[in-house]
């Protein structure tokens, strides 16, 4: 039995609410960052990680975890592994940035256009948001045209295209965004076909790009809905954007392209391009791309594409050591084998206990949906216990978006990650049925 977790009661966390910082036990986490936290996902339990190991994580108090988190997404071979360790060591000892052209950069995008796809030539920046503002920015430029058409509930970053739509009203899911972003922004329905054809219609002489996650969140497209896309994008001369940061190298080594069959205008790269550091890609056909070349500066749709950070080296050199790992023969079915374990497992927890729900995704990614599809969001209040208890119990992952698997997770700790689900979605019941008996008294 894989041995995790705290030797607790998981109905009580015995730790303080609010994660002292290390060396300052004075200071609490949500007086200095907003939120205590680093970003608006939050976990339910406030852990203060100290170090990762392969699939395991430690929190300051000693806890251990089974990681499903990884960072969010990034470290598909686990924390630390040995060959990203060994360049990115190498690589600092020779200078940690230069912002000029550098050898591993050149070496990472060699690797990126040698992909069967679409893209030609790339651009690297930092992060996924950037990626995806920079795709949508050089569609603009190509086309002439403002609108952006995207998915309701899909996401691309923290940039004003994080609008995700409500019944296919545009609808800013953040604050400060302004109207103007809103109004250039269309939404339609994901895997629902006819919903683009009717947004072309009425917007597609002014709409410059399709920005879609091919797999939106960990749904699957429908066979057909994403040819169908590429092919109403090229007649009504719209540029066809794959947001791949988080399918890039995980549903296959050429992502989504290679694994649904079909050729956007366009890619973004981010989370496993960069091996745990921060880099992003955008890359694609070099007619759109050329834009970008500081060759280009004084023409009027010259795309302004830079960052002080951009293909910084010890990055890249993360990202070679990664992709070297995730080439290696055998390596994509082993993922797909230990997501199919993990969701095939999930889903006869949720079945054992009669909750509404499903378990989505594939390769290695699984998600849980626990709402009832009559009434939306009635299942977060047992997403969060449930999320709650299994931190507790020693599986470290964030419900609200997904499992993700590694390739160093073994079979057993995936078992025990399911066993601590069952547990947890059992405690859960238990205890909205003794609050139940409790209010009837
Ligand atoms: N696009 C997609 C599809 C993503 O999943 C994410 C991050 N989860 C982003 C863009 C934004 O990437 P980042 O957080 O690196 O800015």
């Amino acid at each position: 039995m894989v041995q995790v977790g705290s030797d607790v009661d998981c109905q009580e966390d015995p730790r303080p609410r609010s994660t002292a910082i290390a060396h300052s036990p004075e200071v609490r986490a949500g007086d200095v960052l907003v939120g205590g936290s680093n970003s608006a996902f939050v976990l339910p339990v406030n852990v203060c990680l100290e170090r990762g190991s392969g699939s395991r994580v430690w929190d300051e108090s000693g806890h251990e975890y089974i990681d499903f988190l990884l960072a969010s997404g990034p470290l598909i071979l686990g924390h630390a592994h040995p060959r990203v360790c060994e360049a990115v060591v190498r690589q600092l000892s020779k200078g940690s940035a230069f912002h000029a052209l550098n050898r591993p950069a050149l070496e990472l995008a060699t690797r990126l256009v040698q992909i069967p796809g679409c893209v030609e030539i790339v651009r690297f920046a930092s992060t996924g948001t950037e990626a995806s503002l920079h795709a949508v920015r050089l569609a603009r430029a190509y086309t002439g045209r403002d609108k952006v058409l995207v998915f309701a509930g899909s996401y691309h970053g923290s940039h004003d295209l994080s609008i995700m739509g409500h019944r296919g009203v545009a609808r800013a899911e953040s604050g400060g965004v302004p109207r103007s972003a809103i109004g250039d922004t269309i939404v339609a329905r994901f895997n629902d076909i006819g919903s683009v054809e009717d947004s072309l219609a009425i917007h597609g002489s002014s709409l410059a790009a399709v920005l879609v996650e091919p797999q939106q969140r960990s749904l699957d497209p429908l066979p057909e809905f994403l040819p169908r896309l590429a092919r109403l994008c090229r007649s009504a001369g719209v540029v066809l954007i794959f947001d791949e940061v988080l399918t890039g190298f995980r549903l296959a080594f050429g992502g989504a392209q290679e694994y649904y069959g079909v050729e956007p205008d366009l890619v973004c790269y981010g989370k496993i391009l960069g091996g745990g550091f921060p880099l992003s890609a955008v890359g694609g056909r070099r007619e759109i791309m050329r834009l970008a070349d500081p060759a280009l500066a004084s023409a009027p749709n010259f795309v302004h594409i830079s960052g002080t950070l951009s293909g910084n080296p010890v990055s890249a050199v993360a990202g070679l050591a990664t992709l070297s790992e995730l080439e290696e023969p055998g390596v994509y079915e082993h993922l797909h084998k230990l997501g199919k374990r993990l969701r095939t497992g999930l889903a006869r927890e949720l079945n054992t206990y009669g909750i509404a729900g499903s378990v989505v995704g594939s390769g290695p990614v699984a998600a849980v949906e626990f709402s009832d599809p009559a009434q939306p969001g009635s299942g977060l209040v047992l997403r969060e216990a449930v999320n709650r208890d299994l931190i507790l119990r020693g599986v470290l992952v964030q419900l609200q978006t997904r499992f993700y698997v590694s390739l160093v997770h073994t079979e057993a700790e995936i078992d025990f990650a399911v066993d601590a689900f069952g547990a947890a979605v059992r405690a859960a019941i238990q205890r909205v049925s003794a609050i139940e008996e409790a209010l009837a008294v």
